[in-house]
């Protein structure tokens, strides 16, 4: 048998974390949750770790950090806080593979820190490689660290890849739901409301993605990830609008045949995948059968409704900070808006103005981001 390979997962209370320990779970043989984090949920975070029983917990909020202390120190479990402790632990040497599913600019620093420390990166924190893609993967790069996708669609290239050459690619196909908005009139979206834009016809997730997904900033992200990730230039990767959300994604070749991987819209599937690679793990969860997939549908999507897939497109092009500065404006702009400070739309604005705004930097240092993200945010704040 396989030794247990030993998985740190940044972000364990949320969407991405509870499922990944439901696949934890599942292999017991091969998986050890070593290290779980979380920031403000501690009860589940206490109840995760008395069930799965890790090395060590960081909660990020050291105001919890008190209650989490005294629930787990006498099981022997270390608990630790604050941010820092976060990138500290992620480098223990026990760990093999960390699983990033923190939101937004957060994951930054520890991924850093992971791929220093040549670990495998089960990557959905796609932040990450929208604020410095080039950064992260010249790091992937220069150490023994390896970066494997979470997130359905680049899992979907991934796996339509395998045995592939690179230079055999002619396009990337990015399959999108659409959201709850693909069939309101672009003139509603004025009106549109926080419960309005939750309301997901096929994913349940964290409530930022949800918002960047009502909003399609997210298959902007994922444009971004999977340049990054496949070194494809944003101009050969084209979003289609698939509702069903079957067909994670696709590849076409140079000699015009085109590979897509199907799927049933879980979670579980892209994330077993990605702490299975390079095997596939046998599961009892539900297979498709033909009701799933007896009718697929494709349209193109609207740009003028969503015009931050143009803004994307944009950022993309203009590289450096550009990507950067986009992700602050919309962590400020998604936060306000699901306090119901913002309108739907003032997204869009805050996030333009905010680019308008920014000083372009060419190529970015790490401090340079950090610099990019602080002003960005601190701009767009003053947009409210
Ligand atoms: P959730 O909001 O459900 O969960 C986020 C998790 O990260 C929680 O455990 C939260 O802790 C923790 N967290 C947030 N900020 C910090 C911080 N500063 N320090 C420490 N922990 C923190 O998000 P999702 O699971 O939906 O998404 C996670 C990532 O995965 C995102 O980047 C998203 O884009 C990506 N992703 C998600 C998909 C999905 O289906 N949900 C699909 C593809 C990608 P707590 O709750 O305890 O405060
Ligand atoms: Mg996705």
């Amino acid at each position: 048998m396989k030794p247990t390979r030993n998985i740190a997962i940044l972000g364990s209370t949320g969407s991405i974390g509870r499922q990944t320990l439901d696949i934890v779970a599942e292999y017991p043989h091969l998986f050890h949750a070593w290290l779980l984090v979380a920031r403000n949920s501690a009860e589940l975070l206490i109840e995760q770790a008395r069930q799965f029983r890790p090395h060590a917990v960081v909660i990020a909020n050291e105001a919890h950090y008190p209650a989490v202390k005294e629930a787990l120190e006498p099981l022997g479990i270390e608990v630790m806080t604050g941010s820092k402790a976060i990138a500290d632990a992620v480098t223990a040497p026990e760990i093999d593979t960390v699983v990033t599913a923190m939101v937004g600019y957060s994951g930054l620093e520890p991924t850093i820190k992971a791929i220093a420390s040549g670990k495998k990166i089960a990557l959905a924190n796609k932040e990450t490689l929208v604020v410095a893609g080039d950064l992260i993967t010249r790091l992937v790069a220069q150490s023994q660290s390896a970066l494997y996708p979470v997130d359905s669609e680049h899992g979907a290239f991934y796996q339509c890849l395998v045995g592939e050459r690179h230079d055999a690619i002619s396009k990337l196909i990015l399959t999108a739901s659409g959201g709850p908005f693909r069939t309101w009139p672009k003139e509603k979206l004025a009106e549109a409301t926080v419960n309005d834009a939750l309301n997901h016809p096929n994913w349940n997730m964290g409530n930022k993605i949800t918002i960047d997904s009502a909003t399609m900033m997210n298959k902007g992200f994922e444009m971004i990830e999977a340049k990054w990730l496949y070194d494809v230039a944003p101009h050969d990767i084209e979003i289609v609008v698939h509702p069903q959300s079957i067909v994670h994604s696709m590849v076409e070749f140079v000699d015009g045949s085109v590979k897509a991987q199907l799927g049933l819209p879980d979670m579980h599937l892209p994330i077993r995948y990605a702490l299975g690679i390079p095997e596939r793990l046998p599961s009892a969860c539900r297979k498709m059968t033909v009701d799933d997939y007896c009718q697929l549908t494709f349209e193109r999507p609207d740009y003028e409704k969503f015009p931050l897939l143009t803004t994307a497109y944009h950022a993309a092009d203009a590289g450096g900070n550009t990507p950067c500065v986009m992700n602050a404006a919309n962590e400020v702009a998604v936060a306000q808006f699901l306090q119901g400070n913002i309108k739907f739309n003032d997204i869009y604005n805050i996030i333009e103005k905010t680019i308008a705004w920014a000083p372009h930097i060419e190529q970015p240092t790490y401090d340079d981001y950090v610099a990019s993200n602080d002003e960005a945010r601190r701009y767009a704040s003053t947009l409210i």
